[in-house]
């Protein structure tokens, strides 16, 4: 049991606050630390920091800012056990979950070292008579990240290191469920020796996220979270003048056709359902299935469902972790209730007693109604929702109805489905006979509709545009 700490002007910090929140191990139900939350005066100490450092990070050359970045990786790399362990024990999932995140981090500060390419400006010559225009780019200012639980160290790689490679501060407001990986993170960066305040890290909840997007030092808020809390966050930061790419959250719609290759399917829709718990943005919870083979698919996941071994994140051989809190495991329990008095059927009940720890075991419902509570709600944990229909166009139809569109995935063995998949899903990430159709570090992330809020998406090429803005000079030089 003990106190996470805040990271500002380059020190830890001990926050004596009179509110702190419990940080659980999932996989017990006991309280392993307390995250304080930060008030004004805190954000204010790390604004303050990172407006001190703001001038001589800017002129430091992107070069020398990347060399950071590679001593990052490396420090990644030889520490991916540490990390992926604090990850399971704050967050639950299972250490080869792990330990996927932690690669996905790495990628990230990975394409992070490459910015110096990325921030090259545009020349032209004689845009009229002996006159030249450029487009250079600077850095935007003191930037800020606000961040969710289910990814706590590969969802802050999104941001920071794209950040202080494009010249900027930047300020981690961590989840306040999964606290302890952003500290690990920060020991890390604290060793690279950048000058204080580049990077700090505030802990804390709504309130403390709040305090840091009105801060009016603040030019940038990158959020990931709920689509609630999203959608307040990017009205609060536009309504302050601040740039803002806010991601949601999701309904996915996983698309099984009569040729796709069954068994195939079945194992990718379990996997992409059950995975991290179902806690995932990309989790594909919801299936849309043609009649012709909808039997022998709710028989092929059932089977993955029954038998996903639950227990521990930590345990060898386990693949299905506990959910983050025994609050977010009785909405879920509460949700397939709902889905059965809508004339679900619940082929696999994954509710089940436990003494200790927020287990749900797999769950899977069959006959889901695709505009009811179940059709609609982004479940969040470890449970599938089977829908059927006659063809490829009423399973466009379901997945265009959702006001969400984060991700949908098409199972077929046939390129005119997929390409009409494709071209018509109203999503910012579509799969063809894949999963989980998360993009690499190198493109682009994010999705339409509820699940996104603003233009430029996370990681790959938005990211320097959103860490930079433009300036163009006109010259004569008669
Ligand atoms: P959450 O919205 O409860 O919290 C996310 C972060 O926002 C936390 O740091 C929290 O302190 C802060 N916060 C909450 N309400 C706020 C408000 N009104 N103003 C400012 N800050 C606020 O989300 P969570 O439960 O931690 O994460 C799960 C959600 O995140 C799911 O909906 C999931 O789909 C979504 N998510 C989306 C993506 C994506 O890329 N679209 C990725 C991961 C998770």
């Amino acid at each position: 049991m003990r106190d996470v700490r805040n990271y500002v002007d380059g020190k830890w910090r001990h926050i004596d606050s009179a509110h702190t929140l419990d940080v659980w191990d999932p996989s017990t139900g006991n309280v392993i630390a307390r995250v304080p939350i930060s008030d004004e005066y805190q954000v204010g100490e790390a604004v303050g920091a990172a407006a001190g450092s703001a001038s001589e990070w800017r002129r430091t050359p992107a070069s020398e800012r990347v060399q950071y970045l590679f001593r990052l990786k490396r420090l990644l790399e030889d520490q991916i056990e540490d990390l992926a362990r604090c990850i399971t024990i704050e967050h639950g999932k299972v250490l080869g979950e792990s330990r996927g995140e932690v690669r996905r981090a790495i990628d990230n500060v990975d394409m992070a070292c490459g910015t110096p390419v990325h921030l090259q400006g545009v020349f032209a010559e004689d845009i009229s008579a002996g006159i030249d225009e450029a487009m250079i780019r600077q850095p935007i200012g003191i930037c800020v990240g606000i961040v969710p639980f289910n990814f706590p160290l590969m969802i802050p790689c999104w941001f920071l290191p794209y950040a202080i490679a494009c010249g900027n501060p930047f300020i981690l407001k961590a989840s306040e469920r999964t606290p302890m990986t952003a500290e690990l993170l920060f020991e890390l960066l604290d060793s690279l020796g950048l000058p204080p305040g580049v990077v700090s890290l505030v802990h804390g909840d709504a309130s403390t996220a709040e305090s840091l997007i009105d801060h009016p030092d603040v030019r940038a808020v990158s959020f990931v979270g709920s689509t609630p809390a999203a959608r307040a966050v990017y009205a609060r930061a536009a309504s302050g003048g601040k740039r803002a790419q806010a991601q949601g959250g999701a309904k996915n719609s996983l698309v099984i056709l009569a040729d796709a290759k069954l068994e195939a399917a079945a194992s990718f829709a379990a996997e992409s359902a059950f995975g991290n718990a179902g806690q995932r943005c990309l989790a594909g919870g919801s299936a849309v299935v043609v009649d012709a083979v909808a039997d022998d698919f709710v028989e092929a996941v059932a089977h993955h469902a029954r038998t996903r071994v639950i227990g521990s994140g930590l345990t060898p051989g386990v693949d299905l972790g506990p959910m983050i809190s025994a609050s977010s495991r009785q909405r879920v329990e509460a949700l397939v209730e709902a889905g059965v008095s809508e004339g679900a059927q619940l082929v696999v009940d994954g509710r089940q007693p436990t003494e200790e720890g927020f287990f749900l075991g797999a769950t899977v419902l069959d006959s889901v109604k695709p505009a009811g509570i179940v059709g609609t709600t982004e479940l969040f944990g470890p449970v599938i929702g089977i829908s059927r229909v006659a063809d490829l166009g009423g399973a466009i139809e379901v997945v265009n109805a959702s006001s969400y569109g984060n991700m949908a995935c098409l199972f077929t063995s046939d390129g005119r489905s997929a390409r009409q998949f494709r071209y018509e899903a109203q999503v910012g990430n579509v799969g063809i006979n894949i999963g989980v159709a998360q993009p690499m570090a190198s493109f682009p992330f994010s999705g339409w509709g509820d699940s996104f809020f603003g233009d430029l998406h996370a990681h790959g090429p938005h990211a320097v545009e959103f860490f930079t803005q433009t300036k163009v000079v006109v010259e004569r030089w008669p």
